[in-house]
């Protein structure tokens, strides 16, 4: 079921009319903008315009006649981040602000805003298309949680020639510490080092770290995804699709990257 909302647009906008006809039933310039008065029951008392000047002339149109602006819907999708779920969903107690971004070229036509932190738009985003009261957001919010991949960073098959691990995609502190010429008592004491508080050179950082073996992951066992053959690969990512992910290729010429995604409805319309 489908929710029809009517578009109510704010006192002082410009706004037109949908159908041609709505125009000449009612005598007026097809081309006129109307800038709404006031709203009463049977719709909105506008002010009919000869560019920015009002005409003189005074009508009340029934509220379905206007043309809601672009970017307006009776129901909307917000696509967030995990991290940022929870911090969307609080904003349904607060009623929420969808502004249109007038640069179409953007990867984010439409943003969202709790009511209350409104005033202060992103420049992109400068016309608030859209308020829905705290009372209604439930009805015209649904709330998308997406997931973003890069399979580069999936831990798949090490290699079986790699020199470091011989295959078995780990190498030990040990051998590193032979390598660097350092003691292995050298090398835990520069991962111990927190790395935001020094970004130091001395700083070691080592992927997978077991304290209780001594070992890490070897770098050979990230970016399997694109080394393996065509029929183990299509294995994998009809695997990952039973769970919900859609792999694919991103092709950026030399930077082309294998990514997968994934979309969780985390709060549905209510109806
Ligand atoms: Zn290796």
């Amino acid at each position: 079921m489908t929710l029809s909302r009517q578009y109510v647009p704010a006192i002082g906008k410009s706004v037109k009319m949908r159908l041609f006809s709505d125009y000449t039933e009612r005598n007026i310039n097809v081309w006129a903008w109307l800038r709404v008065h006031s709203l009463n029951s049977d719709g909105a008392v506008v002010q009919v315009l000869n560019g920015s000047e009002p005409t003189g002339e005074v009508l009340t149109i029934p509220l379905n006649t206007i043309d809601p602006p672009i970017g307006w819907k009776s129901q909307y999708d917000i696509y967030c981040e995990p991290a940022k779920v929870e911090t969307v969903l609080g904003w349904f107690a607060r009623g929420i602000v969808v502004r249109q971004s007038h640069d179409m070229s953007g990867s984010m036509p439409t943003a969202f805003q709790p009511m209350d932190n409104s005033e202060q738009p992103h420049w992109q985003f400068c016309e608030v298309t859209d308020a829905v009261p705290a009372a209604d957001c439930a009805k015209v919010f649904r709330v998308v949680k997406i997931e973003i991949e890069d399979i580069y960073d999936m831990y798949l098959v090490p290699d079986k020639d790699c020199g470091y691990c011989h295959g078995t995609g780990r190498r030990t502190l040990k051998e590193l510490a032979n390598i660097r010429h350092e003691s292995v008592s050298e090398l835990k004491r520069k991962m111990a080092i927190p790395f935001e508080r020094y970004q130091t050179n001395e700083h070691l950082h080592l992927d997978g770290y077991s304290e209780e073996t001594e070992t890490f992951e070897c770098h050979c066992i990230r970016g399997g995804f694109h080394t393996l053959g065509r029929s183990k690969r299509a294995k994998l990512i009809k695997e990952w699709a039973s769970l919900g992910w859609d792999t694919h290729y991103v092709n950026l010429g030399e930077h082309s990257y294998w990514e997968r995604t994934r979309e969780t409805v985390v709060k549905d319309w209510e109806v």
